[in-house]
């Protein structure tokens, strides 16, 4: 397995591989792997034939000190799993090669940005397409593999790589979740014991909102409460929002509930220091 540090590097061996005719696959992660990334990476290969995996914890997308500090970084373990899941190379540009002195453009999302994750974290989804617009660039991939977990990082992503005429197959895989229901998530070890217990809570809500919807409910509103219910009613969960948006375009959904509007719904809440984002497509 091949671990490059430099955009160059990545560049040159990415090179090779599309002179020697293989396709690249691309799996871009903030590292501490886990069995949700590895998905990706094994629907990676199916469509390519060389992986790449970049582990870069992107100092842009962060807007809260404290979080981008915490941020688990365990690179030996992770590079020893990609090695096991036979990913062919590492990209892991450290921030200085990333963002040098002088460095100064950046990607603006339109719209799809503008509710949820993007209204909450003030510049969170900028520092999103600067870095994936710069990933892309290094590793040139034919095919780049997204989850549904972050679902609206994945809607501006594609919306991205169609705006700027970025010649890369997005694919998207379905929320990897713990038995109880917890998405997987790398911020999941940093959660207490007891914050981990609470932290079912979110998926309660999701599947109780499918339940609801799948009975008929269409009201956006009651769809909204009963999720809410679930994650206030847990005292260690401190709730930040929930919406029922349409899953095209993230704008809020009317009532009632129209069969096209890609019904979704999205969390975030707390647990302690740690903030879990999930969602749950309706229909
Ligand atoms: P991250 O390392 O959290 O920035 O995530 C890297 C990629 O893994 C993103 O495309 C995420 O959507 C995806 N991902 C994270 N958690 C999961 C999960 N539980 N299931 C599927 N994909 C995931």
């Amino acid at each position: 397995m091949h671990v490059l540090v430099t955009p160059a590097e990545m560049q040159a061996w990415s090179v090779q591989q599309h002179r020697a005719g293989r396709r690249v696959g691309f799996v871009p992660t903030m590292g501490a792997l886990h069995d949700g990334h590895l998905a990706l990476v094994a629907c990676a290969r199916e469509h390519a034939d060389v992986v790449v995996v970049s582990i870069f914890v992107n100092p842009l997308q962060f807007d809260v000190r404290a979080d981008f500090d915490l941020y688990p970084r365990p690179i030996d373990d992770d590079l020893a799993q990609c090695a096991a899941a036979g990913v062919d190379a590492v990209y892991a540009p450290t921030a200085a090669a990333m963002y040098p002195p002088g460095f100064q453009s950046s990607v603006e999302p339109g719209a799809l940005g503008e509710h949820w994750e993007g209204a909450h974290r003030p510049g969170h989804f900028r520092g999103v397409t600067t870095v994936v617009a710069k990933l892309f660039g290094a590793v040139t991939p034919d095919v780049a593999v997204f989850g549904q977990k972050d679902a609206q990082q994945l809607a501006i992503v594609r919306q991205m790589a169609t705006d700027l005429d970025i010649g890369v197959n997005i694919v998207a895989l379905p929320t990897v979740r713990e038995p109880d229901g917890l998405a997987l998530s790398s911020r999941n070890r940093r959660l207490t014991p007891a914050d981990r217990t609470a932290a079912r809570c979110i998926h309660r809500g999701l599947t109780a909102a499918l339940a609801a919807f799948d009975a008929g409910e269409r009201s956006p509103g009651q769809l909204h409460h009963l999720v809410e219910q679930c994650i206030v009613s847990e005292p260690a969960a401190r709730l930040e929002y929930v919406g029922v948006v349409n899953g095209r375009n993230f704008a809020p959904l009317h009532d009632p509930i129209a069969l096209d509007d890609a019904p979704l719904v999205v969390v975030a809440a707390w647990f302690g220091e740690v903030r879990l984002i999930d969602n749950m497509p309706l229909g």
